[in-house]
């Protein structure tokens, strides 16, 4: 096991990750920028290195300050959260060539998996489905044109590199795909270096249905389930649930005997996660995350399992230990995204927190790295607290979410909070039969 473990990142998921080492009883090292120098994570840690200025380019990002502060500090292994340098496979390899350990799949899957044309293809051929769209890069517009049609409007262009809901736009029909394309492409080079995209069928009604999973490298792949993650809004989720309202346990079952064999034919090892688009009945890949997921506590709730003490275990090589039929799914769970956000213009709301109050009782989680006093940075994500609820039957669940939301207070800077608070109240959530086009709406309305 390792003796000691730097956490590349902050907020609630540098929490979560000490939260497990703690348990585990090794020793942990945080890293900040200046401007995180009185964070909860920098708190908490045994030791702690400052790595830059408030930038994360400078910080978070900087590969090679991490590298030195591991190396001074002792540490044997780098477990980087999600976001930041997590599925930046040259980071994975350059921690694997000092000698360390990298929490995470290894450097060539995160790379294939980086790359969503890649990882459509690599899926086809391991018989996963995938949404109708391009073979490939589409690379001039008379392509793009072409392809659209025989698609069939409406198309979404993609950015091949694409991540958080960026580089992704909807052509309605023939007169927009030229924008559509020009733009995508833009915004995609400007966001992540490279102009590549693909096509896809603009699906009208889908939901967002993921599966986490965990391998041991050797060819042991184990799935825990999916998770609902249909409200979003630009594309990023807000709300998920463990299991998904649409989902029946037999087609939970089927998906996860295809994606687990896929996988394990892959040799892929550590957590993943895949993502499908969900409509009549029929799952469509759309890509797959190498690394812990933001949502990954509803599926925690619902199995009994510490999902990032299986990653730092099979990281150190442990074997798994369990198979498929040790798994056991039990009640509901739901997790809400608060950020400080206007909860009606979602303008950030970086500042000053002077009262901060979390919910508690039976079967209600909170991951955050607020507290009374803390400056919430402007520098960074706007994400400051999950709340997670559990309870026997997805009716509870609200109702137990209902009641949390209600004891939640966070004084000094606006949340989402009251967003939540109108979501738990409509009926359409509350039946559950919404898509990923439910909460732009929803929005909207108010
Ligand atoms: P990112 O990596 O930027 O998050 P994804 O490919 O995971 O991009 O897609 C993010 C979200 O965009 C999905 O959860 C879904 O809501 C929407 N989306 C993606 N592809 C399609 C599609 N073909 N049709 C309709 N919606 C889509």
């Amino acid at each position: 096991m390792f003796q000691k473990i730097l956490i590349a990142n902050r907020g609630e998921i540098a929490l979560r990750i000490q939260r497990a080492c703690r348990e585990l009883g090794i020793p942990t090292v945080a890293v900040h920028s200046t401007a995180d120098a009185d964070a909860m994570h920098v708190r908490l840690a045994d030791e702690s290195v400052c790595i830059g200025p408030p930038s994360a380019r400078e910080s978070y990002l900087n590969a090679a300050s991490i590298l030195s502060a591991a190396t001074i500090t002792g540490a044997d292994a780098i477990h980087p959260g999600y976001g930041f340098l997590s599925e930046n496979a040259d980071f994975a390899e350059m921690v694997e060539a000092h000698g360390l350990a990298f929490i995470g799949p290894s450097p060539a899957h995160i790379r294939m998996m980086g790359d969503k044309i890649e990882a459509k293809s690599a899926m086809a051929a391991l018989g996963v489905p995938l949404v109708p769209g391009s073979d490939g890069a589409v690379t001039d517009l008379d392509a793009a044109r072409r392809i659209a049609a025989a698609i069939g409007y409406p198309v979404l262009v993609k950015a091949a590199a694409g991540g958080g809901g960026r580089g992704m736009k909807v052509a309605n029909d023939a007169d927009e795909i030229e924008e559509a394309w020009r733009t995508a492409r833009t915004e995609a080079r400007a966001a992540f270096g490279n102009d590549a995209v693909y096509l896809e069928k603009y699906l009208d009604r889908p939901r967002h249905v993921e599966l986490q999973v965990l391998a041991d490298g050797r060819g042991q792949v184990v799935h825990f389930g999916e998770r609902d993650c249909s409200l979003q809004r630009r594309h990023q989720k807000l709300v998920e649930e463990a299991g998904s309202p649409a989902l029946s346990a037999a087609e939970r079952d089927a998906l996860g005997a295809r994606a687990t064999s896929a996988l394990a034919k892959l040799g892929y090892r550590n957590a993943g996660t895949l993502e499908f688009l969900y409509q009549d009945g029929q799952f469509a890949f759309i890509e797959m995350n190498t690394r812990l997921q933001v949502e990954h506590p509803v599926t925690e709730m619902v199995c009994g399992i510490d999902l990032v003490r299986e990653q730092i275990r099979l990281a150190a090589g442990q074997e798994l230990g369990y198979g498929q039929s040790d798994i056991r799914f039990s009640g509901h769970a739901i997790e809400c995204r608060v950020t400080a956000e206007d909860p009606e213009t979602f303008m950030p709301t970086p500042g000053r927190v002077t009262a901060f109050h979390p919910p508690g009782g039976l079967g209600v989680r909170v991951d955050s790295a607020l507290y009374a006093g803390y400056r919430v940075p402007p520098h960074y994500d706007s994400l400051v607290a999950k709340l997670i609820v559990h309870a026997p039957t997805r009716d509870q669940a609200i109702a137990r979410l209902r009641r949390a939301l209600a004891e939640f207070v966070v004084v000094g800077i606006k949340t989402t909070l009251p967003l939540h608070q109108r979501i738990v109240e409509d009926v359409g959530f509350q039946r559950g039969d919404y898509t990923i086009h439910w909460l732009e709406r929803f929005v909207a309305g108010h």
